[in-house]
């Protein structure tokens, strides 16, 4: 079946004229239709938009264009802005809101003629790790449906393990592109800060944020990540480094690089079977010529703590905006302020509120050098324990997550249990450097048969060695070709 297909796989058979931009389309809304009345990836999704963006496609390529997008349908979390869509952030503060614009990366994609549908679901204002905090509906795990796909964008992996869409896009402060993919069996990538702009993402923690790829094989990453990338004038802190092809890197050589082994990642929590996957996953990249080092990040016992520091600090004032006078809905009150804290308690969730309030206690007086202070401080320490490892090897590997898909409501009445689900993902966004997820085996032996996620950590603007090593591991290995247990 169509959607099936890798992006490279339809473009090629698009480029030949076997299958139309309308016919991919039609197989991902067939898809939708079949099975995501049990998976909830999908908020919403406007048919009729995606097939005629899919027309539009169909007349380029009649006219002889060919591009690495060109008609391929690519669906949306539901934090970017796409014009004329709804953008509510899986939050009811938003209301009926619809967007006025395009984010840059969606003006991207478009202008790539990709076919930019659907609005997926994530954790509310991307604030947790298995969708349980969307306001509308809690996504599933398309390899057991008693499961969460991870999170925030859970929507966005699920949608790609079910082959409802060819690729999506998500973002990540904390690991919410990486452990979705891993725990989904899709291949999720965060780019370095700044390679990717975030005109049009709604903010979650400004310094944190990065906007990725969600794919179903590696090739696939880079190929979007070749379009998203570049310095952008509506984001001051996308940053003007040039961009390479990043397909090109992936040539499947990987002999002589060095990858460093954390010591401390080996930590109690982690689920034997995740380690041993990894462990085969670090052999088999030893077979193909890549040599290990162990390596310390000292720092690593802070990051969880830094995170939640800093992470609400930045979420307290960025979502300040919602207030009932601007954006979405509205519960009117005798004077502002009861306007504003009406709106406020009935527009926000339990955890979004919960993230307010540590934020804006860690930024009082009295306490901000005590926490935010000291926490940007670690901050640095950790990004320094990377830049150091990064002298000695080209590239880092741990797990992604330190367990597999857990059930629904495991961890929902726990902020702790579901922020240690972060633990390996987090530090990545606070160095600021680049992580890739992809799959590596599936637990065995309990009721389902779960993925595993590898996680590889780049050097700052590393993408194109991460996505090397990625590439060339895949390749030499068929976990990313199993299909979850789903009709279609
Ligand atoms: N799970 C983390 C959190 O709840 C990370 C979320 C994210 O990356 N958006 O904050």
């Amino acid at each position: 079946m169509l959607n099936h297909l890798t992006i490279s796989e339809l473009t090629a058979r698009l480029a030949r004229r076997e299958v139309s931009a309308r016919d991919a389309t039609q197989s991902c809304l067939d898809q939708i239709a079949r099975v995501d009345g049990r998976i909830h990836a999908f908020l919403s999704h406007d048919a009729a938009d995606a097939l005629a963006q899919a027309e539009a496609a169909d007349q380029r390529i009649a006219n002889g264009e060919t591009g690495p997008l060109l008609g391929v349908p690519i669906a949306m979390k539901d934090v970017l802005a796409v014009k004329d869509q709804p953008l509510n952030c899986a939050s009811k503060i938003l209301g009926k809101f619809i967007s006025p614009y395009d984010a840059t990366v969606v003006e991207k994609l478009k202008a790539a003629g990709a076919v930019v549908f659907g609005r997926l679901n994530m954790d509310e204002f991307a604030m947790g790790s298995s969708t349980e905090n969307s306001a509308f509906v809690t996504t599933r795990n398309p390899w057991d449906v008693t499961r969460i796909p991870g999170g925030s964008s859970g929507g966005s992996a699920a949608a790609v393990a079910a082959d409802e869409a060819f690729a999506t896009l998500g973002s990540d402060t904390g690991g919410s592109i990486r452990q979705p993919a891993a725990l989904c069996g899709c291949v999720g990538l965060k780019p370095t800060y700044g390679r990717v702009s975030r005109y049009g993402l709604v903010a979650f923690a400004s310094s944190l944020d990065q906007i990725g790829p969600f794919t179903k094989d590696v090739r696939d990453a880079a190929t979007l990540l070749n379009v998203l990338s570049g310095r952008d004038e509506r984001d001051s802190t996308s940053v003007p480094e040039p961009v390479p092809d990043y397909t090109a890197a992936l040539d499947g050589n990987i002999k002589g690089l060095k990858l460093g082994l954390p010591r401390e990642y080996l930590v109690g929590g982690l689920d034997p079977q995740v380690n041993a996957a990894v462990q085969t996953a670090i052999r088999q990249l030893e077979k193909l010529g890549a040599e290990l080092v162990e390596i310390s990040l000292p720092h690593t016992d802070y990051a969880v703590a830094t995170y939640y520091i800093i992470a609400t600090a930045e979420a307290s004032a960025n979502l300040a905006r919602f207030d009932g006078i601007r954006y979405g809905a509205r519960v009117n009150g005798t004077d502002p302020i009861e306007l504003y804290s009406k709106t406020r308690g009935a527009g926000f969730g339990a955890e979004v509120k919960r993230r307010i309030i540590l934020g804006t206690y860690v930024l009082s007086s009295g306490y901000h050098d005590a926490y935010y202070l000291r926490a940007q401080k670690v901050r640095t320490l950790i990004r320094q324990d990377f830049l150091r490892a990064f002298e000695k090897v080209d590239a880092i590997v741990t797990p992604t997550t330190p367990t597999a898909a857990f059930k629904a409501g495991e961890k929902s009445d726990d902020p702790m249990q579901m922020y240690l689900s972060d633990i390996f993902t987090i530090s990545c966004n606070l160095a600021g450097i680049p992580g890739l997820s992809l799959p590596c085996g599936f637990t065995s032996g309990g009721d389902a048969k779960l993925p595993i996620g590898l996680q590889l950590l780049g050097k700052p603007f590393g993408e194109e060695t991460i996505l090397k090593i990625a590439h060339a591991y895949e390749q030499s290995t068929a976990w990313h070709r199993e299909k979850p247990p789903l009709p279609g």
